[in-house]
């Protein structure tokens, strides 16, 4: 008997406004893909479109029922099941990533052992993850800053106009790790002028500060550097790795983006290859699409997996990042049940 493959519609909607350099909004809708085998085992995973990647929500309902049709009867054939689905519809990585952690969590249940055993890893490996606090005004961001007091690693949102106003607002309330992401939202020189801003405020780590194409940017920035300077944008999939030796000091992987589990192992092997650091990333998205990126993060260096934690309401239980400690859940599969 083929495999069967459902969707359900899930609302989901953050405490504030979620804002970064291209824009921002509160209400977001995803994609729960559910996958069942003849013994009524049920793998589940989440498909978190985004217009930057080029989905939407339709693009990944349209696409679902073309990777059902090629799914097979075999879970146990991830290689070949992946190859089927990226041959079937190429990009559509929101979309086709549901379809494979859904595979993972099916194959791993049916092991009776948590995907991250399933791949050999020690779920203790985790390391802690930052939280964000988007672009606001000075009195909602302190107010964000606040509320985060659990978390040691904050990761902020720049690449505005009010950078250094942003950095000092924050500063004023607290004076734990500071990560930067500008989103793109900087030309090479003017992240090269920012440099000395961000060291003078203690930020320890720069992501995506020019376009995506922009790698000799890139260089540029990475000469003046005292920080890692980390690739997001820029690195979609493995592909995109050789490209990036020597213009970067790392990669960021978000399944959203390459649209695959086993592609994101492929990351991470290309990426330490060329001796690069390693971090994972994610959309807005509920603790079923985290838990996924979680289980693999004992093999990464950097973890930016707040998708969930910025919910005011999150449909399902699994991985947590209390105190900014990834907690993997033990349970079979990914470990992810209702709420
Ligand atoms: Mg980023």
């Amino acid at each position: 008997m083929p495999l069967t493959l459902s969707t359900e519609l899930l609302e989901l909607r953050t405490r504030h406004p979620f804002i970064i350099a291209r824009g921002g909004q509160s209400e977001y809708r995803t994609v729960m893909v559910k996958i069942t085998d003849d013994d009524g085992h049920e793998g589940w995973g989440e498909a978190a479109a985004t217009r930057f990647y080029g989905e939407t929500l339709d693009t990944v309902q349209a696409a679902l029922p073309r990777y059902a049709d090629v799914l097979g009867d075999d879970p146990q054939q991830l290689e070949a099941i992946e190859a089927r689905l990226e041959a079937a519809l190429g990009r559509n990585a929101a979309a086709r990533v549901a379809v494979s952690v859904a595979l993972h969590d099916l194959v791993a249940k049916r092991a009776g052992l948590s995907l991250c055993r399933y791949w050999g890893l020690d779920p203790a490996a985790a390391p802690q993850s930052t939280f964000t606090i988007g672009m606001d005004t000075a009195e909602m961001v302190r107010t964000k800053v606040l509320e985060a007091s659990d978390y040691p690693v904050l990761k902020i949102k720049l690449g505005g106009d009010r950078d250094r106003e942003l950095l000092e607002t924050i500063r004023s309330v607290t004076d734990r790790e500071l990560r930067v992401d500008a989103n793109c939202g900087w030309t090479g020189p003017q992240a090269v002028a920012m440099l000395p801003v961000l060291e003078e405020f203690g930020v320890t780590l720069l992501e995506q500060p020019v376009a995506p194409h922009d790698l000799e940017g890139f260089r540029r920035i990475r000469r003046h550097a005292r920080i890692p300077v980390i690739a997001d944008e820029s690195c979609v999939t493995a592909r995109d790795i050789p490209a990036l030796v020597g213009a970067v000091d790392g990669i960021n992987i978000k399944l959203a983006k390459c649209g695959s589990l086993r592609e994101a192992l492929r990351m991470i092997a290309v990426a330490r290859t060329h001796g690069m650091m390693v971090m994972v990333g994610c959309m807005i998205e509920s603790s079923l699409g985290i838990t996924a990126a979680a289980h693999f993060t004992p093999l990464v260096d950097v973890v930016d997996l707040d998708g969930a934690a910025l919910l005011s309401q999150d449909p399902f239980v699994g991985a947590t990042i209390d105190g900014g400690q990834v907690r993997i859940p033990d349970g079979a599969g990914l470990g992810v049940s209702r709420r």
